[in-house]
């Protein structure tokens, strides 16, 4: 299944999108809760019901609504550095031992569509696109046999960083965390619907020229292993998001780096999940 939140002119909706456009869930069903995290969170006593209303002729095309962030304001989001060999060999790392993790913000999230902010107080914003997991059950100290149960969804992300940020201190999450910074979507596609997660191609464009192409069985540290270590420290909440790795092709690693400018588009697409595509907008 694949569950969407979107703005029909009238502000938040969950809906279910389909080949001939989206469903209103609470148009077919009020009773059904009305924000994705609540939805997620309640979601083994409503599947049933939100799976029937996904039956009625869709209520707007696709092209008429706006998507929003699939889950807009996240309790948190987190993201794992240097998660692929070509990326880590470009940034010239070694392979790391352990499981990197920063935060991205909640404030971060941003629409899949919607402009990506580079604002003048950074210099150089650059793209990372990403596949992303949505927290389902979550919980504490996952066992990699338990996490794929954890795993609500997939969605396309892009782990957008404001470069200088990054590395003006040792702690990434600011650059990571611009406003703007984190689009997700176009929906979340369901764990069952997508099937093994670590075998998709991702892509990643900048104005329509290919600069990543990979595939997510290249992850150093697969989602699984991720949400096992993740979980040690913090509970995973129905919702959250987890940036899961970028592959190699990011704008500071070409020959000379090349910086996302005002106008440019950047597409992040994977297989089974659809794609985000976004204008850079100077502000
Ligand atoms: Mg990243």
């Amino acid at each position: 299944m694949k569950l969407a939140t979107f703005d029909a002119g009238n502000g938040p909706r969950l809906g279910v999108v389909g080949d001939g456009g989206i469903v209103d869930l609470a148009t077919v069903n009020p009773r059904l809760p009305t924000t994705m995290i609540a939805l997620i969170a309640a979601w083994d006593a409503v599947k049933g019901d939100v799976a029937e209303a996904a039956k009625v002729p869709p209520h707007h095309k696709l092209s008429d609504v706006t998507l929003l962030a699939p889950v807009p304001r996240p309790g948190k989001a987190m993201a794992i550095g240097l998660n692929y060999a070509d990326h880590i060999a470009e940034s010239g790392q070694e392979t790391p031992k352990n499981q990197i993790w920063f935060a991205k913000v909640p404030t971060s999230i941003n629409a899949p569509n919607a402009d990506i902010e580079i604002p003048s107080t950074t210099h150089f914003v650059d793209y990372e696109a990403e596949m992303v997991a949505i927290i389902g059950k979550g919980g504490r100290n996952i066992s990699k046999a338990d996490a794929p149960a954890a795993v609500f969804g997939y969605c396309c992300g892009n782990d957008v960083t404001a470069r200088d940020w990054q590395f003006k201190s040792p702690q990434w999450s600011v650059g990571k965390s611009f406003d703007t910074h984190g689009p997700i979507g176009p929906w979340i596609v369901t764990a069952d619907e997508v099937g093994d997660p670590h075998d998709l191609g991702i892509r990643g464009f900048v104005n329509g020229e290919k600069r990543q192409d990979s595939n997510t069985k290249n992850l150093v540290f697969n989602v699984f292993d991720q949400l096992a270590e993740l979980s040690q420290a913090m509970t995973l909440e129905p919702g959250d998001v987890i940036f899961t790795g970028t592959p190699g092709g990011v704008g500071a690693a070409m020959k000379p780096p090349v910086k996302l400018n005002d106008g440019d588009v950047v597409r992040v697409e994977i297989d089974k999940l659809g794609a985000i595509e976004a204008k850079m907008k100077a502000c």
